[in-house]
């Protein structure tokens, strides 16, 4: 370690009423406490007041893809199908060295929002595999500083592509962290659920996680979060089982959603949500009315449902901006999702730090505690609602004791 004992003063931990100080030894929280005084030698940082979070968490990401819009054409009806052609023809120019530059650089740009955790989706309906092979590498090589989840992503189906499951397997046993599946994409509902038994059952077969592309759709009819979540709960997968996107919720009938609560509450599963990209791709066979497209982030959270916020795209064929800082999707999702309370807006850091943390099972070495490993981030801010509205920047993002990523505070002056 670089620095053995260091002492940061003054920082807000997440949201407490008062400042503390917070001393990291040997890579872990040695003390937190309202004043602590430096012992000899010891490395001083003044905190200014400003906002400690633990690391934030990409919870759904699809690096494979992303910084590659226009090439070879942009998605100009932005919907998901589109995207899904589009993708098919550059993922026939993929090579390793390829997914690994566009990688590395998304990841860097995302440490640089105080990102240090990425579950990543990686498309395997590809006969080499190639995203797969270059993302394994990229994981084991950032290691150290930035933990990268990878799920092994079907694209274009399980049963509806050529050899969909012997490439689900492939995946299993290259080391993926998680399996996914896209019910919504396979040709028939019959497929979706076959789709969704293999998969399920294939996790439990290597102890891997599980992590859905599910009923992303405006569909009332995709109902594949039931099979998922049955699943999830028959064979005991429970709480390893993750449902993203979920869109088709937002268009189910209440009689039907009431029911469903249920079943999810019982099946212990996570949901995720991603906001920004769903408003984009959704709602785009409608008129007017044109529904948000967005899975019900307010009801699943107020029945106690594990819910997470992630990005989904950087610049790709899906989502042709953005720049993988989570602050958007957190204050796109409190819009559109109409969680604006006061207490609503306190805690929705949350979406991107514990409520993650859960979905990608990072155990107890996650938060800022006395005797876990020092690794949180400082933002530009005195607490979460004023990071939110001036989009803070990153002051520092410390991974067990060692600096990782740093800015200098913004100035404005106003000259008038
Ligand atoms: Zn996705």
């Amino acid at each position: 370690m670089s620095n053995p004992s260091l002492l940061i003063k003054d920082l807000r931990i997440e949201d407490a009423e008062s400042t503390s100080d917070l001393r990291i030894r040997d890579g872990r929280i040695a003390a937190i406490a309202p004043r602590l005084d430096p012992t000899d030698g010891e490395e001083i940082v003044h905190g200014a007041g400003r906002l400690a979070l633990p690391p934030l968490i990409e919870s759904h990401v699809h690096l494979d893809s992303a910084l590659t819009a226009g090439q070879p054409r942009y998605n100009e009806t932005g919907t998901l199908f589109e995207g899904i052609e589009v993708w098919g023809e550059r993922k026939r120019e993929l090579t390793v060295e390829d997914v690994k530059e566009r990688a590395g650089r998304a990841i860097r740009q995302q440490a640089g929002f105080g990102i240090q955790y990425v579950r990543s989706h990686v498309d395997v309906t590809d006969p080499e595999l190639t995203a797969l092979r270059a993302l394994l590498e990229l994981r084991e090589e950032l290691r150290d500083t930035i933990t990268l989840q990878l799920v092994a992503f079907p694209q274009e189906g399980i049963l509806s592509f050529p050899d969909g499951p012997q490439l689900m397997r492939r995946a299993a046993e290259m080391g993926v962290d998680a399996l996914g599946a896209i019910p919504h994409f396979e040709f028939t509902r019959e497929y979706a659920v076959e789709s969704l038994n293999l998969v399920c059952e294939l996790a439990a077969e290597f102890d891997l996680l599980v992590d859905v592309h599910c009923d992303e759709i405006d569909d009332e009819a995709s109902r594949g979060l039931e099979t998922l979540a049955t699943r999830a709960l028959e064979l005991g997968l429970r709480d390893r089982v993750t449902a993203s996107h979920t869109t088709a919720m937002h268009s189910y009938n209440n009689a039907y959603v009431v029911r469903l609560m249920r079943l999810l509450t019982l099946s212990g599963i996570n949901m995720v949500s991603n906001p920004l990209v769903n408003t984009h791709l959704q709602g785009r066979t409608d008129t007017y009315p044109k529904r948000r497209g967005v899975t019900r982030v307010k009801e699943l959270t107020e029945a106690g449902i594990n819910v997470s916020f992630g990005q989904d795209d950087i610049v790709d064929p899906w989502n042709p901006l953005g720049t993988g800082n989570l602050r958007d999707v957190v204050l796109n999702g409190l819009y559109v999702t109409q969680m604006m309370g006061h207490e609503q807006i306190r805690r929705s850091y949350r979406f991107i730090t514990h409520n993650a943390a859960r979905t990608l099972h990072l155990g107890e070495d996650y938060g800022i505690d006395v005797g876990r490993p020092a690794s949180f981030v400082i933002l530009d801010a005195a607490d979460w609602q004023e990071a939110l509205s001036w989009n803070a920047g990153l002051i520092a993002s410390y991974r067990e004791g060692r600096l990782i990523a740093r800015g200098t505070p913004a100035t404005r002056e106003i000259l008038f």
